[in-house]
């Protein structure tokens, strides 16, 4: 039997963890912050996607040695002029407060007919303090004037991928990762990691 590959993954969201690992099945260990005792608090002060993803990736990979995958991600509304976007996580006034961010994100929506958006993902890969490489994931839909389905985390009750009536909470990990943006943005890390 092959020995799987390891791959860091640079987040304390085990949402995030579990869909990667869910995505990359049994050729891989995926490890993540629960796996170390020894993780640096690192703080997300970039304005952009990739430059958080990039402290997250260059601060793991100098810890820890491997090759370290960070995903940084969030929900970008076009009536909201892209909000929340980098602030996804905060929205709502406190960080990781799934359920305050998307009261907020009803409330600015309420009665808007304009529903559009997109679900962004950035990855990556760093190791021994360089970043080696960097790609972006997208998945276009639509918010939803009301929550719906058990799955998934963040937003997810609330964004129906395009083609879709349901959310992605209704729809479940296994549809999920077949359209969101982390699926897109790991098939091109996948690829470049193929190649290396
Ligand atoms: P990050 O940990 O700084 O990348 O923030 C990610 C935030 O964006 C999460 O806390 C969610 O609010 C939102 N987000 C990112 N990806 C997803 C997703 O797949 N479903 C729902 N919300 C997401």
């Amino acid at each position: 039997m092959r020995m799987p590959k390891t791959i860091i993954i640079a987040t304390r969201n085990a949402h995030k963890t579990a869909e990667i690992r869910q995505m990359l099945g049994e050729e891989w260990q995926v490890k993540d912050a629960n796996d170390f005792t020894d993780w640096p608090i690192v703080e997300e002060t970039g304005e952009t996607f990739l430059a958080n993803a990039t402290l997250k990736a260059v601060a793991i990979s100098l810890v820890h040695e491997g090759i370290v995958l960070a995903d940084d991600s969030g929900l970008c509304v076009d009536f909201l002029d892209g909000a929340p976007g980098v602030w996804s996580s905060s929205y709502g006034g406190e960080e990781g407060n799934h359920a305050k961010n998307n009261a907020r994100l009803l409330a600015e929506m309420q009665g808007v007919a304009q529903r559009g958006g997109y679900f962004s993902c950035t990855m990556v890969l760093a190791q021994q303090g360089e970043v080696l490489a960097h790609f972006e994931g997208r998945c276009t839909g639509r918010i939803l004037t009301t929550a719906s389905g058990g799955h998934g985390f963040g937003y997810d009750p609330l964004f129906a991928p395009h083609g879709y009536d349901q959310s992605f909470a209704d729809l479940g990990s296994e549809v999920k990762n077949t359209l969101s943006h982390r699926g897109a943005a790991l098939k091109k890390v996948m690829a470049w990691l193929s190649n290396k």
